[in-house]
């Protein structure tokens, strides 16, 4: 457990040059790497941790591509579409380390238990991922082992090594469109059992205008999609708060920067206001 009193303020940080940094924005992969996870790193001395579960489209090519078409590589089953940059324009703004995911969720989802069915899906909204049928024993050993594990081995190192750790934020995108129903939400808060953040940025963010807010919308943290907060966060006492974005908005890097800025202008005022709650948790 770590004592979040004399927690740290966040501190407004400088605009980053994230797309010189990967891959000249071009694509959202860290290939040629073949890095399991990621560390952006940020002032170690901040209060807040940000991750990105779902940050790369990547597939080794030990796994063949899974057998699926490049329309499911490209869509948000492989990822979350464009929360990378989000998170790194959000993690940048406040000066906070980011740690990512650098292989897609079709091989693993590491915002998962390895136990749910949904941590190596054979099936993903319309998507067919046949290289995810009759997974041999070895094979999900090696995918937790070697992709699972390194990532929230990451997570808790970054976070252990956080002295003023104090919040938890985690970057995602979802389609706009699922199973052809339009969802009727633009920005979901999700959280799992600390909802303190969570209702603050809610209250916040709810004054903005021509952007429909939802507390654990378009689902729940509260369950299997809250795992990465219920392995870190929880456990640690610290509010934490899931930032769902519809991806249509943050296809481009420019809308992407733009979001990244609002996200992180709504946690300046969320935990300016929480600061007393927070310095006394
Ligand atoms: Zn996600």
């Amino acid at each position: 457990m770590h004592a979040s009193s004399h927690s740290g303020k966040i501190r407004a940080g400088r605009p980053v040059d994230w797309h010189a940094a990967v891959d000249g924005g071009k694509r959202e992969t860290f290939d040629g790497n073949d890095q399991p996870a990621r560390l952006f790193e940020g002032n170690p001395d901040s209060p807040l941790l940000v991750v990105c579960d779902h940050a790369s489209a990547y597939i080794p090519p030990r796994f063949k591509n899974l057998g699926v078409d490049p329309r499911t590589l490209a869509s948000h089953a492989a990822y979350d579409i464009g929360a990378l940059g989000v998170a790194r324009e959000f993690s940048g703004m406040l000066d906070s380390p980011l740690v990512v995911s650098g292989v897609s969720r079709l091989v693993i989802d590491c915002n998962r238990s390895p136990d749910d069915e949904q941590s190596m899906p054979s099936q993903s909204e319309i998507f067919h991922i046949p290289g995810n049928r009759n997974i041999a024993p070895a094979d999900r050993r090696d995918r937790i082992e070697n992709i699972y594990q390194p990532f929230h081995d990451l997570v808790e190192a970054i976070a252990n090594e956080m002295k003023n750790l104090s919040v938890m934020v985690s970057i995602h995108t979802f389609t706009p469109v699922f199973f052809g129903k339009r969802r009727q939400v633009d920005i979901g808060l999700l959280y799992d059992q600390d909802r303190r953040l969570a209702e603050k940025v809610h209250d916040i963010a709810s004054q903005e205008r021509g952007v429909r807010v939802a507390l654990n919308q378009p689902y729940t943290a509260q369950g299997r999609f809250g795992h990465t907060m219920q392995r870190h966060a929880d456990p640690r006492g610290l509010p934490h708060l899931a930032f769902e974005i519809r991806n249509d908005w943050v296809r481009e890097p420019t809308e992407q920067v733009r979001w990244g800025r609002f996200f992180a202008g709504l946690m300046l005022k969320a935990v300016d206001e929480l600061a007393p709650i927070v310095d006394s948790a």
